[in-house]
């Protein structure tokens, strides 16, 4: 670890565990085994507040996801796991939420390390989300079950359909919200009877590498759950390609994603695309403004901006533009920029050098395309990965700005004249993950929620998550969903049963 990490980590008084943990060679969990890649490669992993190495993490390859697969299909073909009763698999899916709550400061302190963001927003998003992932999803795995048909057909016969789960179960998690996202896709897996193979993105491996403890100290058989670290060519490639996989699930960009999914249909995979977006934001002329400029800044700005479903691109009345721009700008003002274990940190360095690139390129291209900068733009000087909150007026949606997914803190804005105006320019854009509707007109609210084309629209706030809901997109942001009662139908297959009766 570099000296400038350690007194990172000093200055802000981490607790011995994640120290302990830091301390420790990172390596993968495949089979109950801890294992360095078969030739012994790793990568960096760099702390984004400073720019200093972390520590190094096993740079998986083809070799070590066949291992990997080869635990998790050994499981599932007849191995302790595929054996135990629904409660059993519930007991320990609780077992394991409770284990992730004892050590949520040690979670939260490493995502924040690792990933750069609010320690604060860590323990009370990500960690508490993945707790609650896995506890609605523990319960799911004592309520799934079948339908008895009667059928018309001539003759006598006892049909029905038994829920069976697909098999193994490869997860390729981005770096925004590593451990929550890893929890959206293996708790439903593992409450359904699948087995799992998780890859992390390459920058963020290490929560969900001491996730791993946890699941071997929850008692979970060896091989239902293995974390293959690596890199996404390499490892990820590997996975869409996997014979032993049934099921992949991908969390990433839209660019990756069609890949991916143009892989795993070549190999005859089930797939779900958790892909891109680009969230349109209308405000109405009866909106509380004040509120609404907070819950928009909110909304673009939590997670600097590294949110899939950010509002980024928000379309206001004209007649409340103005005004609306105003409470933007003073409230983003007093959103705080600083490292990420700072506890009173909102807006945290971006993941690393080259993510700061691209969203600095895209803020030059905003003002070259003639789009009007009215708040921050600059990055911060010193160490780390840091850039302002930036908002930009007047902007057309034929900008790259407007059209592209920057995933970083940068807000578009643009007045509407009407309701047809504003709809048909939220969906102008080849994404559809979500939208937010800001009006105190519960009769317009409605009448717009089926016009516009996304996941989930939220209304009079941003970016509202629960276990219960389902999450996924429209267009290009994917198709499949994660959470509530519908991830369980991707993670299932349905088997007819006839029975001829004398
Ligand atoms: P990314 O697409 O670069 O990487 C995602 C994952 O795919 C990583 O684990 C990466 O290693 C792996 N990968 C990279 N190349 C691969 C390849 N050729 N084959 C297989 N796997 C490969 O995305 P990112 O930069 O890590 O994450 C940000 C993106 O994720 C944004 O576009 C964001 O919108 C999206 N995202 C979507 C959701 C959602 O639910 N829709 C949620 C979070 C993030």
């Amino acid at each position: 670890m570099d000296a400038v990490v350690q007194q990172y980590l000093e200055r802000f008084g981490v607790s011995e565990a994640t120290r302990r943990f830091l301390a420790k060679p990172q390596k993968m969990f495949i089979d109950g085994a801890w294992l360095d890649s078969r030739d012994g490669q790793t990568f960096e992993v760099i702390e984004p507040s400073t720019g200093g190495l972390i520590t190094h993490v096993p740079a998986g390859h083809a070799t070590d996801l066949d291992r990997a697969v080869a635990a998790a299909r050994r499981q599932f073909d007849g191995g302790e796991w595929r054996r135990l009763k629904p409660l059993e698999r519930e007991r320990l899916l609780h077992r394991l939420a409770d284990l992730i709550e004892a050590n949520a400061t040690e979670l939260a302190e490493l995502e924040s390390i690792d990933m750069g963001k609010s320690v604060a927003n860590a323990r009370a998003v990500d960690v508490q989300g993945t707790v609650d992932t896995f506890r609605y999803f523990a319960g799911w795995a004592s309520k799934l079950h079948g339908r008895t048909v009667e059928p018309s057909l001539p003759g006598n016969y006892l049909a029905y359909t038994r829920k069976e789960p697909i098999g193994v179960v490869g997860a390729i998690v981005p770096w925004n919200f590593p451990l929550q996202t890893m929890a959206w896709k293996l708790a439903a897996a593992l409450a359904v009877g699948c087995t799992t193979v998780v890859k992390p993105a390459e920058l963020t491996s290490l929560s969900t590498l001491r996730f791993a403890e946890l699941v071997q100290e929850a008692g979970i058989p060896d091989g239902v759950v293995n974390i293959v670290t690596g890199r996404g060519s390499v490892v990820g490639a590997a996975m869409a390609e996997h014979p032993g996989i049934d099921k992949l699930t991908f969390t990433g960009s839209t660019p990756v994603g069609r890949n991916v999914g143009r892989s795993a249909v070549d190999h005859l995979k089930h797939v779900t695309l958790e892909l891109g977006g680009k969230s349109p934001v209308l405000v109405l002329d009866d909106a509380d403004i004040a509120a609404a400029a907070q819950a928009v800044a909110n909304g673009v700005f939590f997670n600097s901006g590294q949110v899939c479903d950010a509002g980024t691109r928000a379309y206001v009345h004209r007649s409340v533009y103005d005004a609306f721009l105003q409470e933007l700008i003073a409230y983003t003002s007093t959103l705080k920029i600083a490292p990420g274990l700072d506890p009173d940190c909102f807006l945290g360095p971006l993941v690393s050098a080259k993510q700061l690139d691209r969203v600095t390129d895209y803020i030059d291209a905003g003002r070259h395309e003639g789009a009007e900068l009215v708040y921050g733009g600059g990055t911060l000087s010193g160490p780390g990965f840091f850039v302002e909150p930036t908002i930009f007026a007047h902007c057309r949606n034929d900008m790259r700005i407007v059209r592209e997914e920057i995933f970083g803190p940068v807000l578009t804005t643009a007045p509407f004249d009407d309701l047809d105006d504003a709809v048909r320019m939220a969906n102008d854009s080849p994404f559809g993950l979500a939208a937010a509707i800001y009006s105190r007109d519960i009769g317009r609210v409605h009448s717009l929620i089926p016009r516009l084309s996304a996941g989930s629209v939220y209304v009079n706030a941003h970016g509202t998550l629960d276990p219960s809901m389902p999450f996924g997109g429209y267009k290009e942001s994917g198709f499949g969903k994660d959470l509530g009662p519908e991830q369980l139908d991707h993670l299932m297959e349905t088997k007819a049963v006839w029975i001829t009766l004398p």
